[in-house]
């Protein structure tokens, strides 16, 4: 119930969902595609290449802390692999 006292459109919840959802696998797909780059600097030196990016892994080119970069839509990877 909202603060008017409706019930709100239940395909607004919907929309939002699927948008969540949508950032949310965009946001997994670059994690993944810059821990199997070569540019990645690993903030521990014994992950494996493949592993997604975590924590203070950053990029060789940008020097973009990626776990931050991957979440805002207006970014994207210098050499066009996302
Ligand atoms: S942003 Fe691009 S160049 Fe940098 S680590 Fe990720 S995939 Fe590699």
């Amino acid at each position: 119930m909202s603060c008017c006292g409706k019930k709100p459109a239940a395909s607004a919840f919907v929309r939002a969902k699927d948008k969540w959802n949508e950032y949310a696998e965009n946001y997994r797909q670059h994690l993944e595609i810059c821990g199997n780059c070569i540019e990645l600097r690993r903030f521990h030196s014994v992950v494996p290449l493949g592993t997604p990016a975590t924590k203070l892994d950053n990029c060789r080119i940008c020097g973009c802390v990626i776990l931050l970069k991957a979440g805002f839509s207006s970014q994207h990877c210098p050499i066009g692999k996302w």
